[in-house]
């Protein structure tokens, strides 16, 4: 395993002023931690300010989405073209993305087909509804997500796959280690595995779903977890610092 990963997933929060004063703070907490590699996805509008400010830094920047197109008739939207200049990382696939704004398989397979041609890493995220947890449909759903969101696809570059059950995000009831364990070896690293080979061992895999400082160790505890994917807690600058401190050491 490589170095742990914690990306901090701001969402639409924080005014421009706050998202850099955040930004600043968690560079200077993290400017002696190199066994982890923090990612920050402030909202768009702060990115090339935090890009600026992170300059020189060991922290990476994402993008919380990005559309497929390289330019043209897409009012609202931000092509890979203009992110690639601006951060290495990109978040697709978020639920939030796949529920309000009705994203699908295919659209995300666009778009992470966009990403890697332009050289920006995706963070696809992926996980089963309440509904499908229910229903026992879990596995099923998650390895429909992934088959269909990297279809076409032989080389992935560094794709990096977040299991982010819909149920355990923002809701603070978290997947248990047993889940995550059974998600991401039956079917996340397997199904990676039978669709793009040798390379499919060495994606990491991320755990996201009201992680916090508390809880974080266990999920790193996970045989095939790399790192975590934190919301709610990212924006909460010391619980932020404490889950990337306590990611550092081997659970
Ligand atoms: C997320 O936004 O991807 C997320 C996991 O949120 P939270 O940590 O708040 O559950």
């Amino acid at each position: 395993m490589g170095r742990r990963i914690v990306v901090g997933n701001w969402k639409m929060n924080q005014s421009h002023q706050e998202a850099l004063d955040l930004a600043s703070k968690v560079q200077s907490a993290c400017e002696n931690i190199s066994e982890v590699h923090v990612i920050l996805a402030p909202p768009f509008v702060s990115l090339i300010p935090i890009r600026d400010c992170l300059y020189g830094s060991n922290i990476s920047l994402a993008a919380q989405n990005m559309f497929y197109q390289e330019s043209g008739a897409y009012t609202g939207e931000i092509s890979p073209l203009m992110l690639k200049e601006v951060c290495d990382y990109v978040i697709l696939g978020h639920s939030e993305r796949r529920s309000i704004f009705r994203e699908c398989n295919e659209t995300i397979n666009k778009k992470v087909i966009a990403a890697l041609k332009h050289g920006i890493r995706p963070i696809l995220c992926v996980g089963e509804s309440s509904r499908d947890r229910q229903l026992g449909d879990s596995i099923t759903a998650v390895k429909l997500q992934i088959e269909e969101s990297l279809q076409g696809l032989s080389h992935v570059g560094e794709l990096m796959v977040a299991y982010e059950p819909v149920w355990a995000i923002g809701t603070g009831e978290s997947a248990s280690p047993e889940v995550i364990d059974t998600i991401s070896s039956e079917c996340i690293r397997s199904t990676l595995v039978s669709l793009l080979g040798d390379s499919g061992k060495a994606i990491p895999i991320l755990y996201g779903g009201s992680v916090t400082s508390l809880n974080v160790a266990e999920f790193l505890d996970c045989d095939q977890v790399d790192g975590v994917l934190v919301g709610g807690a990212s924006l909460d600058y010391k619980q932020f610092i404490d889950i990337v401190n306590r990611s550092q050491a081997p659970a």
